[in-house]
Order: structure tokens, then sequence, then C-alpha cells
């Protein structure tokens, strides 16, 4: 790699020529490099996710969908709407599981990687593959699907120092090395007041980019009808402190070792998402575990139905199932949230609304 390509040579230069970077234009362009040029997922790659566990998750979630727009009924023209699909694995299972019971959606898939759009392109030939949500114009309702896609959005950091709050940013220490560091301008005004009296050290986290796409889902679902099924690493209630964290080949690594090579992520802030949803008009916001809502789903009954179709690998899919559901694996880590459009029916899956 040459100084020019190697994208911590460019931080290091931007930082000497232009001063210190905001954490959120850290990893925003960080992750805009990292998934341009490779695919991550899988055993090979970096990380592996809910559908590329086993096809339990996508299937469990295509019936989630048949089972709610049949209770809406069945209207047609209908969409199946994916934020960035990966490679297409969950929408391969899901569309599958769909059609199995009489839905054959339009599909659209919104996706920045041109790596990654074309693995979906070969998993799901007939998607239509767009840079942004907003590129679909409202002319049905939609179904829309999101695993693992708000984490990798940029978080911005505010720290509150003795002289008040600060934004936090990425600069250079003695040694030339990334370091964090609290930016010189007062970041007060950013705060909510509720929140602005936390003591000296207290770090908080929001995700501007999630709440603009929250807002454009919400808007969307409003006007056309449908559903959003958004599943990610996060919690369900307000908290403080940093969560960017960043993995390469499996492992935890610093989130400032690797700019550009390693997959930077954040929790999820579920609670400020379903606060912003209902300003803007959905009336139903539901949330559970993974494993609540897949064990409601029936994945129980899955793996058994599959372990009797194929016996040899009947461990195999029981560790699955664990690993997909299990609170000690990802069943209570990740999270499971639903937005529901003004008139849709209750979906399956959830015991009971988000308290607002
Ligand atoms: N949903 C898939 C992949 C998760 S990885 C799965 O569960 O396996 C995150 C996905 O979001 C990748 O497809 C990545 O290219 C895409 N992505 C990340 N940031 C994005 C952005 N700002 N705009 C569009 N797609 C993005």
């Amino acid at each position: 790699m040459t100084p020019q390509t190697d994208p911590a040579e460019r931080f290091r230069r931007l930082i000497r020529d232009t001063g210190p970077v905001p954490v959120a234009r850290w990893m925003g362009e960080s992750n805009a490099l990292y998934y341009a040029s490779r695919d991550p997922l899988g055993a090979p790659g970096d990380f592996v996710t809910a559908p590329e566990i086993s096809q339990m998750f996508g299937e469990l979630v295509g019936l989630w969908c048949t089972d709610l727009w049949r209770r809406a009924g069945s209207p047609v023209p209908i969409r199946y709407v994916e934020l960035g699909p990966g490679r297409g694995t969950l929408a391969a299972d899901a569309l599958r599981a769909m059609a199995r019971h009489g839905l054959v959606p339009e599909v659209h898939f919104v996706e920045g990687s041109p790596a990654l759009a074309a693995l979906q392109r070969q998993a799901v030939p007939q998607a239509r593959v767009h840079g942004h949500l907003a590129d679909l114009d409202g002319s049905a309702p939609m179904l829309l699907v999101a695993n693992e896609f708000l984490d990798a959005l940029p978080v911005r950091q505010l720290v509150r120092t003795a002289e008040g709050w600060r934004e936090v940013v990425v600069t250079l220490d003695d040694r030339q090395d990334f370091t964090f560091a609290a930016g010189a301008q007062p970041m007060d005004a950013a705060l909510p007041a509720e929140r602005a009296d936390a003591p000296v050290g207290t770090v908080i986290e929001t995700c501007p980019a999630a709440a603009a796409l929250i807002a454009e889902v919400a808007q969307g679902l409003c006007r056309s009808g449908g559903a959003a099924l958004l599943v990610d690493y996060g919690h369900l209630d307000a908290r403080t402190g940093s969560t960017l964290q960043a993995v390469r080949a499996h492992r935890r690594v610093d989130p400032l070792a690797h700019p550009g090579a390693a997959d930077l992520t954040a929790h999820v802030d579920f609670a400020a998402l379903a606060q912003l949803a209902r300003r803007l008009g959905i009336g139903a916001v539901h949330a559970t575990t993974q494993g609540v809502f897949l064990e409601s789903l029936g994945i129980g009954a899955r793996a058994r139905a599959l372990s009797a179709a194929a016996p040899a690998r009947a461990e195999a899919i029981a560790a699955d199932r664990r690993r997909l559901a299990h609170p000690e694996a990802m069943g209570t880590l990740f999270k499971v949230m639903a937005l529901v459009a003004p008139g849709w029916p209750v979906p399956a899956g959830f015991q009971e609304e988000l308290a607002a």
C-alpha cells in the first residue's frame, strides 16, 4: 500500500493538516473503505451474522413478513426492502419461505458496497439494488428488514469535561499514534437539557445517520403502509458510555488500530430510535430480544423439522439454534424492534409494545 492509499497515512495527514477528526468521521470513513473493498462475512472474513449462521433466521423473518402481510389483507403490490443485505443470504432464505406461503414481493436492496452488491445480485437475481433508501418511490407498502445494518452507521460521541461538553475526536499523540481526545469546541448546545448535567467523564453517544434513516423509514411507512424489522446489537433503554468497537478476523481489536481494515460498530440506541419513530407518526413500536423473537416464531419447530430431514446434521442444527437464540449466545445481546404503519396489524413474535 502506498502512503496515498493507506487509510492510516491518510488520516495522519488529515489530522496534521486540518486538526483532529470527530469520531463520527473516523467511523464513517473507515467503514466506507472497509465495506467497499471486501466481503467481511463468514469464517474466512472478520465476523459472522445470524443469517450466515443458519437458514432458520431468514426463514423465520420471511414467515414473520408473510403473516403480517396476510393479516393486513394481502395487499399487492408489496415490497420486500432490505438495508445492507450483506451476501443476500437473509433475503434468499426469507423470500423462499415467503414464496412457499404465497407471498412474492418486489425486492429492493439498499447497499453502499459495490463488492457486496455484486454478491447480492447473484443470491437474489430479481433484486433491484439502490444506493439510498430515498431512491425508492413510495408507491407500495413495504416490509423492510435490516440485520446488523444500523450498528455500522457512524456515531457521534460527546464527553463531559471540567469545561463543559466537547465532541470526542481522534488525534495524534507524541509518537504519531492515533488517540482519543476531547475537541476544543464547546458542544453544550448539542445536549438535550435533561442529559446536560452528567458527571465529568460521561460519554454520550448519538447516531445522526441512524436517526435520519429511521425518519425516512417512518415517513415511508406512514405514507405507504407496511412494517420495519430492525435487528441489532443494542439496548432498549437510554445509556451512557462509549460502545465503539472494532472486529477483525473474529477478534476484538483497538478501534483506532486498523482504519479501513476492521469492522467498526456501536450499539444501537433503540430507545432513541423508537422515540423518534413515534414522533413521526408510527403508533406501534414493538421490541424484544432476538431469543424471545425467534423462539416465539417457532425456531424450535423449524429446527426439529430440519433435523428430521437431515438426521446427520441434528447436532449442528441444535447448536445453531442455541447460538441464535440462547441468552448466553446472541439471544439477549441482540434486540429486535418492529415499527408498524398506522392501520397495520400487531406483528408476531413480540409480547408487548415498547413503553413510550
Ligand atoms: N445484513 C447482513 C450484513 C451485515 S454487515 C447480514 O446480516 O449478514 C453490514 C451491511 O451494511 C453490509 O452489507 C454493508 O455493506 C452495509 N452498509 C454499511 N454501511 C452502509 C451505508 N452507510 N449505506 C449502505 N450500506 C451500508
